[in-house]
């Protein structure tokens, strides 16, 4: 960009709107200043914290819109204050996952325009025995886990251009059974299913569906999840997020299906 763009392109974010309250609003963020060149959008889902905040801040370059999901206002504010500087704009979506009408919010919010990149990451871990699982914590858990991910698929893949990607942060519980982890097993299996059938049907439009299998992260999904679990034998969020721009860096022809993460401090 020559610098008299840049400096345009300065002016127009000192003087945007902080606030944006519908589809309308965000959409108007497709285009830069000059109405001419049209900059990538990028939707991450649980980008308020964790795997979906780190993954924020790899993706925050010039030229790119980060619409950025969670519930936790504050905490997705500091997300925003960490990637602001670094990208074209960034649009918060508050909405809850594990209802349908919450994705539904989410989807009228971010209108019609093009999505290049869709990361489904929001998730939640339900660890107890199997018999002391409650019918609301097995219904939340299909819903952030599974129909979410399902729902913003299906409504935003028809919109997306040759070239761009759906990244799916699985675990390695979508391939490894755990005592305790039942739920969230089942949610990530059924993922896995779903994006890989998905993937055989997206090839011939050029869309990329890669699947991502960390092994245990140090995020706050851990604090509540009984028990002592050693934070130091765990990967970072960076590392899982350093995996997911080298799988997006590839050339567009080259699709990374899945990337199996662990510490070398072995496996839990
Ligand atoms: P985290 O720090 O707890 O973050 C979870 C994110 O999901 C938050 O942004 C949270 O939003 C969002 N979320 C949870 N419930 C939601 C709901 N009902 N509606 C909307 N958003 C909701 O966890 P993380 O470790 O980064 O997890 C991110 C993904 O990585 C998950 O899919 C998880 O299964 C997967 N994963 C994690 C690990 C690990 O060891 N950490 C390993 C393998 C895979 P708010 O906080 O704003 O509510």
């Amino acid at each position: 960009m020559a610098g008299t763009d840049r400096r345009a392109v300065r002016r127009a974010r000192r003087s945007r709107p902080t606030i944006f309250n519908s589809a309308l609003d965000v959409e108007r963020w497709t285009f830069d200043v000059f109405g001419k060149h049209r900059m990538k959008r990028y939707l991450i889902t649980g980008a308020s914290r964790g795997i979906g905040r780190a993954i924020a801040e790899k993706l925050a370059v010039e030229d790119t819109v980060l619409l950025l999901h969670g519930r936790d206002t504050v905490a997705l504010a500091q997300t925003r204050k960490a990637v602001e500087p670094r990208c074209a704009k960034v649009i918060l979506l508050v909405h809850d996952l594990a209802k349908v009408s919450g994705v539904s919010d989410l989807i009228a919010q971010v209108g019609s325009g093009p999505i290049d990149l869709l990361v489904n990451n929001a998730g939640v871990a339900v660890v107890k025995p199997f018999t002391e699982i409650t019918p609301i914590e097995w219904e939340q858990t299909v819903g952030v886990n599974i129909t979410a991910p399902f729902l913003l698929t299906q409504r935003f893949v028809p919109r997306m251009p040759p070239g761009s990607s759906v990244v799916n942060i699985l675990s390695v519980a979508a391939k490894t059974a755990f005592p305790n982890w039942s739920a969230y097993c089942m949610s990530k299996f059924a993922l896995e299913g779903f994006s890989r059938c998905v993937r055989e049907e997206l090839r011939d439009r050029k869309i990329r569906v890669i699947n991502v299998y960390p092994a245990a992260t140090d995020t706050e999904i851990w604090d509540r999840v009984e028990g002592r679990w050693p934070r130091e034998k765990m990967m970072s969020a960076t590392q899982v997020a350093d995996a997911v721009t080298f799988a997006l860096a590839r050339p567009t022809d080259t699709l990374v299906e899945s990337i199996m993460l662990s510490s070398l401090a072995g496996n839990l």
